[in-house]
């Protein structure tokens, strides 16, 4: 090893990484704002609202039976590898705002998804939480599980207005940040989380990929920056972070 930093106690470096839909993106999945808050032609408002999805209820679901075929056949990029090439080797968080199970795929652990999971539904009657795996679910007769319940069995995605209560863990891990550790934020407009509030005052070293440059992230708050397609920029990302945590 070369350039070694040494830190007092020589605690390795923690990685932290967050994620949204520019990640999937060279995999095919197209991201959400792109198109003026619609997402894959529908308005978010009638998809993802906490406060209107029964009104909406078999649309929501027949949505939502699109995002898990969809995924079925979504092949990881060279991001999500690059992900999982660095938990295998670093103390790694992966905290991802995606729904998709494509870090997974690609062979990620532990992933907090902050917005849950598309491949999960959840019955507001009863609290049981399942995986459905990439199967369709029939609104008009399918019933939880676990009890009668036909209206309460909602996606296992976070919507507007709900509570997110893996956030909890996105406030811990952010906290814990020290000087020696290292965030990357790939592929977030930052719109729906708050990034700004993260980094401005985050000790860590700080690494921002976007395709281009976000109205909601001030970049000047990070000390490395890649507007490039995720997939491009992983392998420089990769290296970057394995010497910024003494890696190489
Ligand atoms: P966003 O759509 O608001 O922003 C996408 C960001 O990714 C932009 O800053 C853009 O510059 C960047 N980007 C686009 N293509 C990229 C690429 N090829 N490489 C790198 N960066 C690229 O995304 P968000 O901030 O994650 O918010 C969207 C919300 O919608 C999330 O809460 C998420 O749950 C949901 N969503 C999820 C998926 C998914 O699971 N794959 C897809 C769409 C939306």
């Amino acid at each position: 090893m070369t350039n070694r930093t040494q830190w007092p106690g020589d605690v390795p470096a923690q990685v932290v990484i967050l994620s949204g839909a520019g990640l999937s993106a060279d995999s095919g999945i197209p991201t959400f704002r792109g198109a003026g808050g619609m997402w894959e032609n529908h308005s978010v408002n009638q998809v993802a609202n906490y406060l209107t999805w029964k009104q909406n209820f078999e649309l929501v679901h027949q949505f939502y039976n699109e995002r898990r075929a969809q995924l079925e056949t979504i092949e990881p990029n060279d991001a999500h590898r690059m992900v999982a090439s660095l938990q295998a080797s670093l103390p790694t968080h992966v905290l991802t705002q995606n729904i998709d199970d494509v870090l997974e795929k690609a062979g990620c652990t532990d992933v907090i998804h902050l917005h849950g999971r598309a491949d999960e539904l959840r019955c507001e009657a009863c609290g049981h939480h399942w995986s459905i795996g990439y199967a369709a679910w029939d609104p008009r007769s399918d019933r939880c599980p676990r009890c009668p319940s036909r209206k309460g069995v909602k996606p296992g995605v976070v919507f507007f207005h709900e509570p997110a209560p893996r956030y909890a863990d996105m406030h811990r891990i952010f906290r814990s940040l020290r000087a020696r550790d290292v965030l990357v934020v790939i592929g977030t407009s930052g719109l729906v989380i708050d990034v700004n509030a993260f980094v401005f005052d985050c000790p860590a070293r700080k690494i921002l990929n976007n395709l281009e440059a976000s109205e909601h992230i001030n970049a000047g708050y990070f000390d490395h920056v890649f507007y490039d397609g995720a997939a491009a920029a992983a392998p420089h990302i990769e290296r970057l972070v394995r010497q910024l945590a003494g890696q190489l």
